[in-house]
């Protein structure tokens, strides 16, 4: 065979492959809806948009096409229990693993948990079955046992890991029996994990040492990094995970198992992509809670605020982008008799996401939908403060159905991602951050020439207007400062309000803010949870400081909140300044926390010069009754994002970015699939060529 052929035959294997992946992953939906009996050839035939031949060519008939499946099932867990070894440094660590594997949501949840009973249920009659269920088993006795020898005498080991082994089938049974009424994978895991403490207990304190702090399984490593992420809950100072750093060998080896899964994925149709993003989708919000619960840890924000908004955003995004997937197109060109041309619009190859801290899984999401709805793969590196709900995403991708490789995650410091932006095999990078990082980013993407995408930081003014509705005005104020305690780029934290009504504003404005409920992010009575670090939370309290030494006047708020259990905690109570000037620090710098700073105006043209007048250029908002003055001045602002009567709402089919310096490009929107994709123009002669020479 020659090279051509050998690559068009490659090509092939892989498309095929690709398509016997898509049948298993139906195949699950399809026993988790309608059972075994229920799942027959046609029906998955049908439920893929395929012919039966087609699902007898790949598996011969049923019983091959769910042998398959059950393997993908039992291959995944294995994968996830390895995952685990790998950051388990104890004997006790590894029996954790194999509990925490084996009950993690992602297994412990309906539709998997439905297909491996349905599996279970014609274990004793179908002989491909058997196989597969007798390997896993011992594969799962062993990994107990080795583990356990260290820690028991040695007659004992087996029978315990049996014990152990079975305690795991048993809460799982009794969960799928429930139709998953009672699956509480947290509940599980903790059964399992008092009941392995006690049984240790039994052979003395050196068996029974704690498993250690549970550490979430990232990329699989080469080499050992010396070099750890701790991730802190900023609410209580509490360590939540510690995460091993990626180095230059973990990058490389991310990005070469990258290149190879975004052949596959790109060969996929767009509708194939679609089915995947949206069943990603559907995972999350099906996840939200647990989600919500581990986002609320690792940045301190309430849970009232990531339970509504930060899973679901991230959810919204996928299924925006799924919808978007099969529409991606070129044009067709009319060149005369001769000759036409067309545009095919392609995807970049292998991209980088690069996220900030304030909305960890949001980010992430809003990156890897368009990424990978145009068939990209993407390597994504969180910020290291939270580095978390990414390795969710993770797996809720592998969930539904993304070939391995196609979504990553890279842990580290800015370290890590410079590994990214100087990669020479990276056709692109998209960062939210600091206006400074991406300067740092696109200098150093200019080596290699990548697209880039910058999401950076803002100063962004609101202008209220003296006929505006002053309560949804104050609404607005409150919802642009103090939402997610004020961590949030786009914020409008230089309120400008009318002279005329400033003194009724200010009023309402010091009520409110002072009625705020500031306290433990997991109390969902709380509307304030906990900055994302102490070295910030003494940044907002020096600006704090610096505002009123500059002579602004302080309205409410302006202090460390320390009661009761606060106290772990990095706290800052809603702050609102007055009498503040253009050139005071608090009004020209991003503090990123919440504090308002007021300032009085008295005509649109002045009003509309002093909002322009920054190097920042994120968002804007305008409170007024006077519909054509409200356009008028927004049309005037230098601003990428922007609000007529409300603030900070960020619908997924808008565009969301900045100008100036508040960054390149835009997130959302149909547009962003033009950010992660590339045209290729073809020239298609109709004629003979008339050479002249
Ligand atoms: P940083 O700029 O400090 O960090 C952002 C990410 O970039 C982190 O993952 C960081 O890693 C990484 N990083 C830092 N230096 C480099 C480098 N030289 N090369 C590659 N990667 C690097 O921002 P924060 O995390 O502090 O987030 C807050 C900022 O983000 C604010 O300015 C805010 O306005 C902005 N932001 C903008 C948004 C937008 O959409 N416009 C939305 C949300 C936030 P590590 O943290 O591990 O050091």
């Amino acid at each position: 065979m020659n090279r051509q052929s050998t690559t068009a035959q490659a090509a092939r294997d892989e498309l095929e492959e690709t398509r016997r992946r898509q049948l298993i992953e139906v195949t699950i939906d399809s026993l988790a809806e309608v059972g075994y009996v229920g799942s027959t050839l046609a029906q998955i035939a049908s439920r893929a948009d395929v012919s039966p031949g087609l699902v007898a060519h790949y598996f011969r008939d049923k019983d091959g096409l769910l042998a398959a499946s059950f393997r993908t099932l039992a291959r995944r867990l294995a994968q996830r229990v390895q995952a685990r070894f790998a950051l388990a440094h104890t004997p006790r660590g590894r029996i954790q693993a194999v509990i925490d594997a084996n009950l993690a949501p992602e297994e412990f949840d309906q539709r998997t948990g439905s297909a491996w009973l349905a599996f279970w249920g014609q274990v004793p009659h179908v002989q491909g079955l058997k196989r597969v269920q007798t390997v896993y088993q011992r594969r799962a006795l062993s990994n107990l046992c080795h583990a356990l020898k260290s820690l028991v005498p040695a007659h004992e080991a087996h029978s315990l890991a049996a014990m152990i082994a079975a305690m795991i089938d048993g809460v799982w049974l009794r969960a799928a029996l429930s139709s998953w009424q009672e699956a509480d994978s947290a509940s599980a895991r903790a059964l399992l994990t008092a009941f392995v403490d006690g049984r240790l207990k039994e052979y003395g304190p050196a068996a029974a040492e704690p498993a250690g702090p549970s550490r979430p399984a990232g990329p699989s490593r080469h080499g050992a990094s010396p070099a750890i992420i701790t991730s802190i809950n900023p609410a209580t100072g509490a360590v939540l995970a510690e995460i091993r750093v990626d180095g230059v060998a973990e990058v490389n080896a991310a990005v070469g198992r990258a290149l190879e899964a975004q052949h596959l994925w790109a060969a996929m149709t767009g509708a194939a992509r679609a089915r995947v993003l949206r069943r990603a989708a559907n995972i999350l919000r099906a996840r939200n809670r647990e989600l919500a619960e581990l986002e609320t840890r690792d940045t301190g924000k309430p849970i009232q605020e990531t339970i509504a908004v930060d899973v679901a955003s991230g959810a919204d995004c996928l299924e925006y982008f799924a919808g978007l997937a099969a529409s991606l197109a070129g044009e067709h060109l009319d060149l005369g008799p001769q000759a036409f041309g067309y545009t095919r619009r392609e995807p970049l190859g292998v991209v980088a996401g690069i996220g900030a801290w304030n909305y960890p899984l949001q980010i992430a999401c809003w990156k890897a939908a368009p990424a990978l709805a145009c068939g990209n793969a993407m390597l994504f590196k969180p910020a290291e403060l939270t580095p978390l709900t990414a390795i969710r995403l993770a797996e809720v991708f592998a969930q539904a159905g993304l070939p391995d490789g196609v979504f990553q995650v890279v842990q580290g410091y800015a370290d890590t991602g410079r590994l990214l932006t100087r990669h020479p095999q990276i056709r692109k990078v998209s960062l939210t951050g600091e206006v400074g990082t991406g300067m740092a980013v696109m200098a150093d993407a200019a080596a290699s020439l990548k697209h880039v995408t910058l999401e950076l930081g803002g100063k962004s003014p609101l202008i209220v207007f003296d006929d505006a509705k002053i309560d949804n005005a104050v609404a607005g104020a409150l919802l642009a400062n103090f939402y997610s305690a004020g961590e949030v780029c786009s914020n409008g934290t230089r309120v400008f309000v009318h002279r005329r009504i400033k003194a009724a504003f200010l009023e309402r404005l010091q009520a409110r803010s002072a009625a705020m409920r500031v306290g433990d992010p997991m109390d969902s009575a709380t509307q304030v949870g906990a900055l994302i670090s102490e070295a910030h939370m003494e940044k907002v309290l020096a600006y704090i400081a610096r505002g009123r030494a500059e002579g602004a006047r302080l309205v409410v708020g302006g202090h460390r909140v320390t009661t009761g259990d606060l106290a772990n905690g990095f706290f800052v109570a809603p702050t609102v300044f007055e009498d503040c000037h253009d050139d005071m620090a608090i009004a020209r710098e991003e503090i990123f926390g919440p504090v308002m700073t007021v300032l009085e105006f008295q005509d649109e043209d002045e009003v509309i010069a002093r909002a322009n007048a920054t190097e920042f250029g994120l968002a804007a908002g305008v409170f007024t009754n006077d519909l054509t003055r409200a356009h008028r001045v927004i049309a005037r602002l230098q601003a990428g994002t922007c609000w007529i009567n409300h603030y900070n709402v960020t619908p997924v089919e808008l565009p969301f970015g900045g100008v100036k310096l508040s960054g390149l490009g835009r997130e959302n929107g149909r547009v962003a699939l033009e950010h992660y994709s590339q045209l290729k123009s073809v020239y298609v002669a109709m004629t003979d060529v008339d050479a002249p020479y």
